[in-house]
């Protein structure tokens, strides 16, 4: 394949090229000019907060609770999954163990201060105790009230998970359920009872 090298040539691939990238400015500008003057004429859609507050969908990653399972016990077991899987390190929590083997957190703390609202302590929760909430309107100019304590943060229900009992799955012996009484779990074996 040849080269043209010929100057009038150039000059003229040139000249088409500029004429082209103009008359594209101009289309896009007139297209901008357009779509403002169509608005000009339409009447505004202002949403005015906090007099009108939208709701937002129920899985928004806002305020984060401590739940409840249908029994009305604490769900959280005080595992420090979420604790681990926070990327802030702004969960803490002192675990306890009542007479019956139930675990549960004699103190819990979020710093909503450094909370990022990723989610990633609810999808560490084996127990679907701790759960983030569309309500956002947690924000204080005072930094040290944005420290939440356990009776900040648990509530009467079961958040968007009502039915699921930790304890009815888990295979510990609790008031909730002896052993071999769980959801699919089978009855103890007596190993000695195989000797022969
Ligand atoms: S939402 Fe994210 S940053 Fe906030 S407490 Fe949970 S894991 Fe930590
Ligand atoms: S909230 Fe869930 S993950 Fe965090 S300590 Fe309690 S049971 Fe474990």
């Amino acid at each position: 394949m040849t080269k043209n090298n010929d100057p009038h040539d150039i000059e003229k691939n040139s000249g088409q090229r500029a004429a082209s990238d103009v008359w594209e400015g101009l289309k896009a500008l007139a297209d901008g000019f357009a779509m403002t003057f169509k608005h000009l004429f339409r009447k505004p859609f202002t949403q005015e907060y906090p007099e009108y507050k939208r709701p937002l969908p129920e899985r928004s990653r806002a305020r984060i609770i401590l739940t409840r399972d249908p029994d009305g016990g604490e769900r959280c077991v005080a595992c420090y999954l979420c604790s681990a899987a926070c990327p802030v390190s702004c969960i803490s929590m002192q675990s306890e163990e009542q007479n019956d083997g139930r675990r549960y957190a004699a103190w819990f703390r979020i710093n909503f201060g450094r909370c990022i609202f990723c989610g990633l302590c609810e999808e560490a929760c084996p127990t679907s105790a701790i759960q983030l909430t569309p309500d956002f309107e947690t924000c204080n100019r005072e930094i040290l009230s944005l420290v939440y304590e356990k009776e900040d943060l648990l509530v009467d229900h079961g958040g968007k998970d009502r039915e699921y009992n930790f304890y009815k799955h888990a295979g510990v012996v609790t008031k909730v359920g002896d052993k071999g009484t769980h959801a699919r779990e089978k009855e103890p074996v007596d190993v000695k009872s195989n000797m022969p």
